[in-house]
């Protein structure tokens, strides 16, 4: 029996972290067999974005890929990534739709469920831990990997007992941005293994560099799983290549006993995928980012600002952006950055460096987090920030999903009504993401074309809008982004935007999630009249006039770009 076990994670988080999660199905299903020979622990195939991306730019049902792949891997266990009471979106579900989305999780396909909480608050966990549990699955709790001044090893610890006590299989270690270094690597998993019973994984992106030398500090400390991703989607963003860490563990105590010339026929078909989607690779997410050592940044985050501030000719503020980042973080308690709260810090530092003013325009997101409904933070949060954010609005300090009503079964009984939910899994699909899954169930979404190699241009002065890809914690968008409420349209140079007389547009490209007015409604200068989504992010659009809504143009669920008007306001 091998003494070091691999988690292959080439159909999750790989390409979700160096090809914006956009591996079809189609391009898994001819090299499944070879690598259920393998011997794997496990392979990462399921959740995180991949079932947002499966039914927004694939047009492929997730809970079909499951399936498929189930029927494909016939002696390997099929892993998923699940964010906790998140589940695979970005922001808490009910109980009820845990409930349901983990026991079809399991019966669809899933042998282990990794499951997180970008808090570590446990409770965002345990409902879906216990599910999982009673379906008879592994799991695997985690341990959000950080530094901060109040994150210890103590504190990772007692996180693992708890997670044990909730009868947690294994834990893992989750370090989104390769932070981990070689000796707190070897410590925290010597004092997991001396504290628990439990089986102890190291999951780790390269961006900083000391990856491998991590990996090989926790073999040393008694690590039982790795996680490494096939080496023509390694590196960089990604895990470290699967063959180099079998062939550097051979012959030792650690021997994972896998085959390399197996590994080296998957190696060559992935290679040919690669091609395919070179396009969406972004040279940025392969290399090494020595910033996140001194930022705790993950890689992801930086090229999504980079793009940000480019767009709004504002790239000289990279450096304040930069260091804006962890006094946000401070602000907010030291919340490790991982979805979603890597997206909530970032676009909350953009904010504030360029509205000249901290917090004088704040994301719902944010919002939310002070009132703590995304849970407990890691410390407190700024009581003087929180006050500017939300005045004295209550900050609850029970589990934020206590909060939320049941919501399954009207879920399933408006989309069967409507026609478009004919199985449980669909009602899961729509319960999860309102806005798009009609589209998708009802066969009216296409599967975006692979694209050719996309250059961000150097257009300072050209002025905007230009389109971009940003990429956000791995996926990638394809935006045209006006400044708004952080920066007086009339400052920018761009013909484009001047608005109809009374024309409310489009500050971007996005999908209309709500509508908070009508027809006839009053509105004040800065009242909120409609949240459009984009990158994950709910954005407020504001008023800016007293006035009255003569005409709407747009319902939910309408994408939207740049420019288009969406109501008059006079
Ligand atoms: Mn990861």
């Amino acid at each position: 029996m091998a003494k070091v076990r691999i988690t292959e994670t080439i159909l999750r988080d790989a390409h979700q972290s160096l090809l914006a999660t956009r591996m079809r199905t189609r391009d898994m299903i001819p090299i499944a067999e070879e690598m259920d020979k393998v011997g794997f622990f496990s392979v990462e195939a399921w959740g995180g974005a991949t079932f947002d991306t499966c039914i927004r730019y694939l047009n492929e049902d997730p809970w079909e890929r499951l399936r498929n792949l189930k029927s494909e891997f016939n002696n390997t266990p099929i892993q998923m990534l699940l964010r906790g009471q998140n589940l695979v979106g970005y922001k808490h579900y009910p109980d009820d739709v845990v409930t349901k989305f983990v026991e079809k999780s399991y019966e669809n396909g899933v042998d282990i469920f990794r499951i997180f909480d970008a808090l570590n608050d446990i409770r965002n966990m345990e409902k879906s831990i216990k599910v999982a549990k009673a379906q008879g699955a592994h799991v695997q709790g985690t341990i959000s990997y950080t530094i901060s001044p109040v994150h210890t090893l103590d504190d990772f610890v007692n996180l693992a007992k708890e997670l044990e006590a909730l009868e947690c299989d294994s834990v893992a270690i989750k370090d989104m941005a390769g932070l981990i270094t070689p000796t707190a690597a070897y410590n925290l998993v010597s004092a997991l293994k001396e504290e628990t019973d439990l089986l102890v994984d190291l999951h780790c992106h390269c961006t900083s560099g000391m990856t491998p030398i991590s990996y090989y500090a926790a073999c040393q400390a008694g690590v039982d799983i790795l996680d490494t991703a096939i080496s023509p989607l390694a590196w960089g963003t990604s895990q470290p290549p699967t063959e180099s860490i079998v062939a550097a563990l051979q012959g030792t105590d650690f021997d994972t006993e896998l085959d390399l010339k197996l590994l080296t026929v998957i190696k060559k078909y992935f290679e040919d995928i690669k091609d395919k989607y070179s396009g969406i690779l972004d040279p940025i997410s392969e290399s090494v980012d020595t910033d996140v050592l001194l930022y705790q940044i993950p890689g992801g985050m930086l090229s999504n600002l980079i793009s940000q501030l480019k767009e709004q000719n504002a790239l000289d503020r990279y450096d304040d952006v930069l260091e804006e980042m962890p006094r946000v973080r401070k602000d907010m308690g030291y919340p490790p950055l991982v979805t979603p709260t890597s997206q909530i810090v970032g676009i909350q530092s953009v904010m504030n460096v360029l509205g000249g003013e901290r917090y004088k325009t704040v994301s719902n997101e944010v919002k939310e987090y002070m009132k703590g409904m995304y849970g407990k933070s890691p410390a407190p949060v700024d009581p003087e920030i929180s006050k500017r954010i939300i005045g004295d609005e209550e900050v609850i300090t029970c589990r934020p999903a206590d909060l939320l009503e049941p919501e399954f079964d009207k879920f399933k009984s408006e989309g069967v009504e409507k026609g478009f939910v004919k199985s449980d899994e669909d009602a899961l699909t729509y319960a999860l993401y309102p806005p798009i899954a009609p589209k998708f169930l009802k066969g009216e979404a296409e599967e975006e074309e692979l694209k050719p190699a996309h250059t961000i241009s150097d257009d300072e002065g050209i002025g905007i809008p230009t389109q971009y890809n940003v990429e956000v914690d791995g996926d990638v968008y394809e935006v045209k982004i006006m400044p708004t409420g952080f920066m007086e349209i009339e400052e920018t140079d761009s013909g484009n935007f001047k608005p109809v007389e009374g024309g409310v547009t489009s500050p971007m490209q996005g999908m209309v999630i709500k509508l908070n007015v009508n027809v006839g409604d009053k509105v004040a200068q800065g009242s909120t009249i409609a949240v459009i989504e984009a990158m994950k992010m709910e954005n407020d659009i504001q008023s800016e006039v007293d006035g009255t809504v003569e005409e709407i143009f747009v319902e939910p669920g309408d994408a939207v770009s740049v420019g288009d008007t969406l109501m008059v306001i006079k």
